[in-house]
């Protein structure tokens, strides 16, 4: 079953006509008339028919959908700044892992480097890749993004629990496991390719934030993140 989500709000038994991406992906990819798609507006899933009418492809809203796929954990992830195609990567799987908000940064060793001239071309696809993810895995809500900060803004995006990712933590280092029980939000932050400097490790700790391990290996960027998010998620579950 496909989903769309609704900028506006959606009523049972009403009409929701398809935006026109909507359309040309419901009728035009997925050669789909009369099928049942999911829509969502604000957190709300609902069931509906879809028909053709003239050019447009409507939906008529039928059923409420009250399964919850949203996480318990509001999850922040704060992701450094590391290559394009990894960096998308992690925000369609930190999505499916239901990451709440996504906060880019640049930090002392990022290998890459933002480019202000392109930053709203680069946030218009950031969001598109959530939105897609999010349709993709039936969440209820696509997760927020900021623009990217300076690592020292990370202190505004803190939560209940703040964890650093830290690969010199040592083996004696708490895990993620050991401080999510019975919270409601956390903090994650993964450093990029170069890792944290001394002075960055030092400032997280000083802001209130748990250098975590997650093993005696060096996980790439994207893996750490993969694996920081997945372990919430799953603590999540139970
Ligand atoms: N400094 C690393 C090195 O020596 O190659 C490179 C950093 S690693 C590629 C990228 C990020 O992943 C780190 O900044 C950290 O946030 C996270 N990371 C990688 N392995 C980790 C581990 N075993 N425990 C905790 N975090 C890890």
């Amino acid at each position: 079953m496909q989903q769309y989500f609704s900028e506006v709000e959606l009523r049972l038994g009403s009409d929701y006509v398809l935006t026109k991406e909507q359309a040309h992906h419901a009728r035009d990819v997925m050669r789909m008339d009369g099928d049942k798609i999911r829509l969502v507006h604000e957190d709300r899933a609902f069931f509906a028919s879809l028909r053709m009418d003239g050019g447009m492809v409507v939906a008529h809203i039928e059923e409420e959908d009250f399964r919850q796929t949203e996480a318990s954990l509001q999850l922040t992830l704060a992701m450094a700044l590391i290559r394009r195609e990894k960096f998308e990567l992690v925000l369609q799987k930190a999505t499916e892992l239901g990451v709440n908000r996504i906060i880019p940064f640049v930090s002392q060793h990022c290998v890459v480097q933002e480019k202000k001239e392109k930053a709203a071309r680069q946030m218009e696809r950031w969001h598109q890749i959530l939105v897609e993810a999010a349709r993709q895995c039936k969440r209820n809500k696509v997760p927020l993004i900021s623009g990217i900060v300076p690592f020292t803004d990370l202190g505004e995006y803190c939560s209940m629990v703040n964890l650093a990712c830290y690969e010199n933590a040592g083996s004696m280092a708490s895990l993620i496991s050991d401080h999510i029980d019975g919270i409601s939000s956390a903090t994650v932050v993964v450093g990029p390719e170069g890792g944290f400097s001394f002075n960055e490790v030092e400032w997280l700790k000083e802001h209130g934030f748990a250098c975590v391990t997650l093993g005696p290996r060096i996980l790439r960027a994207e893996t750490a993140a993969i694996y920081a998010c997945a372990i919430v998620a799953e603590r999540g579950l139970q």
